[in-house]
């Protein structure tokens, strides 16, 4: 049997929906047949978390992710992922509170930029994940990774369409044109690929709004998921 996925989600439930497609699609591509993956999904309110985040108050949210992992500990989960790169800015404090390994975002998103040989990456994600030093830093201190990213005024464009729009379910074509124009001027600092490090932009950008390639963390993380759940990958 393989082992049990404990997924963080709804963070925003628009990306956990993907994240649930693509653990299952993969498992069934790797077993065959009908076989799926055996997970379970604590779902939170985002409502509750955007407002928490938006206030600084890191110190209830962080409780919140630990009694999340908690649960999905205590109702069988084999191994812990938390749907969102934002919510890693607590990973540590989570991984030390509970006893079965958390499977960090950044790692396989990370491993797959330096297996393709690249080292200069641009990141999109919100405010936070691109201005805190919890995503970056892991980046560059583990994988040595040169990360750049956008502008001000640009990083505002990212987190606006983020949190008024795609945690909202809305895909906006003007939108899209936005986020191509910031990736163009990632790509002339010298970004070789951009690591889509929220999960809903995967929902609005596409491989071909790009001139370099795109490192969806979502999917990443939802196939090192099944990796994991198959006994590979630790
Ligand atoms: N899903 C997003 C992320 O990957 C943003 C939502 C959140 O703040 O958790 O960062």
């Amino acid at each position: 049997m393989t082992k049990i996925i404990g997924l963080i989600g709804g963070m925003s439930w628009e990306s956990s929906a993907q994240y649930y497609r693509i653990i299952n699609q993969e498992m069934r591509e790797r077993l065959g047949g009908v076989h799926s993956a055996r997970s379970l999904m604590f779902s939170v309110d985002f409502g509750e978390i955007e407002k928490l985040q938006h206030k600084g108050d890191w110190a209830t949210l962080t409780a919140e992710m630990i009694d999340a992992a908690q649960r999905l500990e205590r109702g069988g989960a084999d191994f812990l992922l938390i749907c969102t790169n934002t919510m890693h800015r607590m990973a540590d404090e989570v991984a030390e509170r509970i006893s079965i390994p958390l499977l960090h975002i950044a790692d396989p998103t990370a491993e797959e930029i330096k297996a393709a040989g690249y080292e200069r990456v641009g990141l999109l994600g919100t405010a936070f994940t691109m201005e805190q030093d919890f995503y970056k830093g892991r980046l560059t201190d583990k994988y040595g990774l040169n990360v750049l990213v956008p502008n001000d005024a640009d990083r505002a464009v990212v987190h606006d369409i983020i949190y008024r729009e795609l945690v909202a379910g809305q895909v906006l074509s003007t939108s899209r044109a936005a986020y191509r124009d910031i990736i163009a001027r990632l790509v002339e600092r010298g970004a070789q690929a951009i690591i889509l490090g929220c999960t809903e932009i995967m929902l609005l950008v596409q491989p071909e709004d790009s001139s370099v390639p795109l490192f969806d963390t979502t999917t990443l993380h939802a196939k090192a998921a099944v990796e994991r759940a198959l006994g590979n990958g630790g």
